[in-house]
């Protein structure tokens, strides 16, 4: 099948055009600025006419069987990837108070196709999907239980196509079933998030209520004493300057002045010692939830890396795993230098478990749900 892939942001649009058969990419494209006037696209429709104008050529010589769409937050109702129709839009946007900045951008996209191409079969990915499996001894937040009724405030966890993706990946490679696969995955990027795989499924993961939960990310700061929050507030700061100081200035960009890993890594070796504090605060933090994780899965059968950082980094991964020293790990040094695109092995024989590098494909895994999607509901 031939399949557009749209991750729609609030002033964004991301495509891919992808064939599920033969995994050929036959086009990518970003546009930016959206609604921010000059030559850019005043709204989300122009924004696709933008896209079907530079792709006519290509779609002229084979046309599109299906759109999917990278959707941030399916709440509590969507658990696997569903075909689009009127219900299911509004369904989404109804979710629009749980993901502000992601779900009202992401029906945007839908509309704007709906609009261009009424009858092209859409189908809708979520990003909390994969983490519908999680007991509710760790969605449930130690609050009373209004707030979970009334705001629906519990943990809902991110990054799960990519986290189901490559756990997939992983268990072929070790060939090990994958309903009997154990696992801690650590995609790290801009963003970042781990998750505890038992028998192939998310039974934890450490972003929660939002993006902002867990480990040390690019711009976010991750797990902090919430009563810092009402401390600034009562200095004065309002919820937005909040908001944007733990989402868009902290981690790496605050604690180095720089979210770019390869900046910090190369200033740790130049000897700069706030390069090596922000090193050290960020793979301590990793590397004590990754311990927790292996216990939550009862003893992971391999530690995964993925994303930007976890596929690229060799240095930040030995100095996170030197840290994991008591669960057994060992790189092999040399693996752990490969540059490849395919998933790989990068301990030594001699490690208690293997870690593994796997990339991730977020575009790829949206294109193939969306097939499956469309091909069930005409099957
Ligand atoms: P996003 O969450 O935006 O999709 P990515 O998965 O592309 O992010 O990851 C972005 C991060 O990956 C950045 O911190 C960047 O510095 C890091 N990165 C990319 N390539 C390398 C590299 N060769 N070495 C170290 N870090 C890298």
């Amino acid at each position: 099948m031939r399949v557009l892939v749209i991750n729609s942001g609030s002033s964004s649009l991301k495509y891919q055009v992808r064939d599920t058969d033969t995994n050929e990419v036959a086009a990518t494209g970003l546009i930016e600025r959206i609604g921010e006037g000059g030559q850019a696209p005043a709204n989300h429709g122009e924004a696709m006419d933008q896209v079907a104008a530079v792709l006519e050529a290509e779609l002229a010589e084979r046309p599109l069987d299906a759109v999917g769409h990278r959707v941030v937050h399916g709440g509590e109702r969507f658990s696997e990837p569903v075909l689009i129709n009127n219900e299911i839009t509004r369904a989404i946007e109804r979710l629009n108070p749980l993901a502000p900045l992601h779900n009202p951008a992401n029906v945007l996209g839908i509309r704007a196709i709906t609009a261009k191409w009424p009858d092209m079969p859409q189908v809708a990915v979520f990003d909390t999907a994969f983490h519908r499996t999680l007991p509710e001894h760790a969605w449930r937040y130690a609050v009373p239980d209004a707030l979970y009724r009334k705001y629906g405030i519990r943990r809902y966890g991110f990054h799960g196509t990519s986290h189901e993706f490559v756990t997939g990946r992983a268990a072929e490679l070790l060939q090990t079933p994958l309903d009997e696969f154990n696992a801690v995955v650590a995609h790290l990027g801009n963003g970042v998030s781990l998750t505890a795989i038992q028998g192939g499924e998310s039974i934890d993961t450490s972003m929660g209520f939002t993006p902002l939960e867990g480990l040390v990310m690019g711009t976010r700061s991750g797990d902090i004493d919430p009563s810092i929050l009402i401390f600034l507030q009562r200095q004065g700061m309002s919820a937005d300057e909040i908001d944007t100081l733990l989402n868009r200035n902290s981690g790496l960009k605050a604690l180095f002045g720089d979210n770019d890993m390869r900046a910090i890594v190369d200033a740790a070796e130049a000897g700069d010692e706030h390069a090596r504090t922000t090193l050290a605060i960020t793979s301590y933090r990793l590397a004590k939830y990754i311990g927790g994780y292996h216990v939550a899965v009862g003893g992971a059968h391999a530690l995964i890396f993925t994303a930007g950082i976890g596929e690229n980094s060799s240095a930040f991964r030995q100095l996170v795993v030197d840290r994991l020293g008591a669960l057994g790990l060992v790189l092999d040094a040399e693996a752990n230098q490969v540059r490849s695109k395919e998933p790989r092995v990068i301990s030594s024989a001699g490690s208690a478990i293997p870690v593994l590098v796997v990339p991730t494909d977020e575009e790829r895994a949206i294109a193939e749900a969306t097939t499956a999607v469309v091909l069930g509901a005409h099957g």
